[in-house]
């Protein structure tokens, strides 16, 4: 009989989240897989869990797979951990698991802590409905679509994002989006840890005076405006309003004349605005 493969939670940050159930698992099993071993070891120690480990990380993901997938079929059980958090959210796991499931093996979760939800549930913006994104793109096109395409989206959106970029990142959805609140939850669960509840405009200028440090979940509100057809293009620019009606398959010139009748302005402000 196969094995059961184990989705181990573990902290992100506290040791003191590692939950009772997740301590028993990983001594249990026969076997863990871990993002990276010298990390995932400090976690062992401190909970005196001595076990053979392997690393599972995102570039050997499918031939480690394979790996791991012929010993479940043999019957060994096996834990799967990520650095921090919860395995398969922005993090490797994705594709274990899908693996596992076409080979009819059993997958178990192991709840804890995602860094996400903790950054919702303090964020004072509305839980009812959310969206998690991760991260953005990195790749330019494929971010400015997936910018676009969030620009009306009425839910609350959850992002994950490095200290490096965070600036970048706050321009580019202050530019797509326009103002709007914003929720910084900063080093949760460290010493460090804190909430900053602003709006785009107010954090651009607060990053400026500090820069970004520690990790960070951003919780974005979602879209407030009425979505109709008369008012689709309000935020965007005049070229991107343009670009838009190309991309239906309008001429340039029909393209010109349906940007400036939209914005209740003279066709020739628009060729300005666009050969400006
Ligand atoms: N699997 C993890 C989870 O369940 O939350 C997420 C891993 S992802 C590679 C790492 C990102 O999660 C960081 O860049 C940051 O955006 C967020 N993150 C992780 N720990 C955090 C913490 N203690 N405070 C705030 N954000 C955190």
């Amino acid at each position: 009989m196969s094995g059961i493969l184990y989705l181990v939670a573990t902290p992100i940050g506290n040791l003191e989240d590692m939950t009772l159930r997740a301590i028993r698992i990983l001594k249990e099993v026969d076997m863990i897989a871990a993002e990276d071993t010298r990390q995932t070891i400090k976690l062992l120690n401190h909970f005196e869990i001595s076990k053979p480990l392997t690393s599972f990380f995102r570039h050997n993901e499918e031939k480690k797979g394979d790996y791991i997938i012929s010993l479940l079929l043999e019957g060994s059980n096996i834990a799967l951990v990520s650095d921090a958090g919860t395995p398969a959210i922005s993090d490797p796991g994705e594709e274990l698991v899908a693996l596992a499931i076409a080979a009819g093996i059993k997958v178990v979760p192991i709840p804890g802590c995602v860094a996400a939800i903790n950054g919702l549930i303090v964020s004072g913006l509305s839980t009812g409905r959310f969206t998690f994104e991760g991260f953005l793109p990195m790749n330019k096109r494929n971010r400015k679509e997936r910018l676009e395409e969030l620009r009306n989206e009425k839910r609350t959106m959850i992002f994950y994002e490095a200290p490096h970029k965070l600036k970048s990142t706050l321009a580019d959805m202050r530019e797509f989006w326009g103002n709007r609140k914003i929720t910084f939850a900063r080093e949760l669960t460290k010493i460090h840890e804190e909430v900053l509840r602003l709006d785009l405009d107010a954090a651009i200028l607060y990053f400026e005076e500090n820069p970004p440090k520690g990790e960070f979940v951003l919780i974005v509100e979602g879209f407030e405006g009425e979505i109709s057809s008369e008012n689709f293009w309000e935020n965007m620019t005049i070229r991107e309003h343009y670009e838009y009606y190309l991309e239906k398959g309008e001429e340039r010139m029909q393209a010109t004349k349906l940007v400036a009748s939209d914005r209740g302005v003279s066709k020739r402000e628009i060729y300005k605005e666009l050969n400006g």
